[in-house]
């Protein structure tokens, strides 16, 4: 039969690197609790008008990147998301969160675009992503641009340089685009068709274009900062403050407008030189207008996203070890008529917190195979302990236990005090 494989740029994660996937999830998890960030989780398909009225129709996701379909029951068209924000805003707004003050949340998962896939761009990706929902202050900005900073000192990462830029507002914005659309005007030679098509409906987005032939024309644009007024200046002057004031490094980059239509004042992304081309690992900023956009009562909000797995990848450009994965102890049981005692006691064990791998055979092998075969599969799983569950150790109520990595001498252990010896197979998690 004709072998099935994954839909090309969507990717199975196993073992053991799924490992790393949830060692950062847990770091992640971790250091969200200590910043008060609580957990929300969205469904993966959303009604499309949310992804067009939200992110913006000219944008790259909306006009090229979205995996878009009818429901066939009904005819809804329906958009397995591309990002998770509105989709988050979406929820905000249904459940009125909003009603007794403002609310910090993180989300994980699977997101969707349509992309030519290559190193750290695929079409099934994941991102981490925290909100920061009805604070309209300066020090909500920060917050989120610290949580993200400590998140990379705590995972190891180094060499990510964090990028700020302010949108301003939208009546600054007007006066920006009417600069902007008469300066690409000006060079209508140089725009390619993207440009072209976009340069009256939406010019910001112009600036955010990846093609290497326009980076000049880009570079030497109007610069919305340059149009922002006084009180926008001093919302973008407190993020500084704070943030110079946590030591955390940051450089004005005019050019940053992000992907999404829905930003204002501060946007920021965190960005590397050790990944090619696919360097920003983390993107954000205010997005004061899109609860309204969806519906919502007018409120503020700042957010951002990373990819994890361009942190991921970042992580091993930079050889951070992750913590080893290995069971404390391996079940070697000589024969089968042992199971059933043998099998309620690594119950026991597992019930004390003990990780313990039970020893099967592969098929063709006969009875539980023989105990070389079975220290040699012990010594494979990683395990700091073999747990020798002979005949003559059960008839006497016991079990060897046998140190497999470390110094140690070979102790026999009464089943029946379990609970006293557990501790002593487990290493520090
Ligand atoms: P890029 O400019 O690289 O296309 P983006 O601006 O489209 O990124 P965002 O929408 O801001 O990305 O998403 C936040 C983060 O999610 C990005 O900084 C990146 O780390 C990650 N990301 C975005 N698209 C992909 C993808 N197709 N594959 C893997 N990671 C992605
Ligand atoms: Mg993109």
């Amino acid at each position: 039969m004709q072998k099935l494989v994954a839909i090309k740029g969507m990717n199975d994660i196993l073992p053991p690197d799924s490992a790393r996937w949830e060692w950062l999830e847990g770091t992640v998890r971790s250091l969200m609790a200590r910043y008060a960030y609580r957990n929300i989780r969205t469904p993966i398909v959303e009604p499309t008008p949310l992804f067009v009225r939200g992110l913006g129709e000219v944008t790259d996701i909306v006009e090229k990147e979205m995996y878009s379909f009818e429901d066939r029951l009904n005819g809804e068209q329906l958009t397995l998301r591309p990002e998770a924000t509105a989709g988050v805003v979406r929820a905000v707004v249904e459940h009125s969160m909003l009603y007794d003050g403002g609310k910090r949340l993180y989300y994980m998962g699977p997101m969707f675009r349509h992309e030519r896939p290559q190193r750290g761009r695929y079409r099934q990706f994941h991102q981490i992503g925290a909100e920061a929902l009805g604070f309209p202050g300066a020090e909500a900005d920060a917050e989120i641009i610290l949580l993200a900073q400590a998140l990379w000192a705590e995972l190891g990462l180094q060499n990510v340089r964090l990028e700020l830029n302010s949108l301003g507002q939208p009546d600054e914005r007007k006066a920006h685009r009417a600069a902007l659309i008469a300066h690409f005007e000006r060079h209508q030679d140089a725009l390619d068709e993207d440009a072209r098509r976009r340069l009256h409906s939406n010019p910001l987005r112009i600036l955010d274009t990846k093609n290497p032939a326009m980076q000049d024309i880009v570079e030497a644009a109007p610069k919305l900062i340059d149009f922002l007024g006084a009180e926008s200046l001093r919302h973008f002057d407190t993020v500084k403050a704070i943030l110079d004031a946590n030591g955390v490094a940051w450089s004005l980059n005019p050019r940053l407008v992000r992907g999404m239509d829905y930003y204002n004042l501060t946007v920021f992304e965190f960005v590397t030189d050790q990944l090619g081309s696919q360097g920003t690992i983390c993107g954000g900023g205010r997005y004061d207008y899109l609860i309204e956009q969806v519906g919502g009562k007018p409120a503020p909000a700042v957010g951002w996203a990373l990819g994890v797995e361009r942190v991921l990848e970042l992580l091993k450009e930079q050889e951070v070890p992750s913590p080893a994965v290995a069971p404390d102890a391996y079940a070697i049981v000589p024969d089968a008529a042992s199971l059933p005692a043998v099998m309620a006691a690594l119950q026991r064990l597992r019930a004390q917190g003990v990780s313990v791998q039970m020893h099967s055979p592969a098929a063709g092998t006969e009875g539980m195979g023989s105990m070389k075969s079975q220290f040699k599969k012990a010594d494979a799983s990683g395990s700091r302990h073999a747990l020798i569950f002979g005949p003559d150790e059960l008839a006497r109520g016991s079990v060897t236990v046998k140190p497999l990595r470390q110094e140690g001498e070979q102790l026999e252990r009464l089943l029946a005090d379990i609970p006293a010896w557990a501790g002593t197979l487990q290493s520090l998690r």
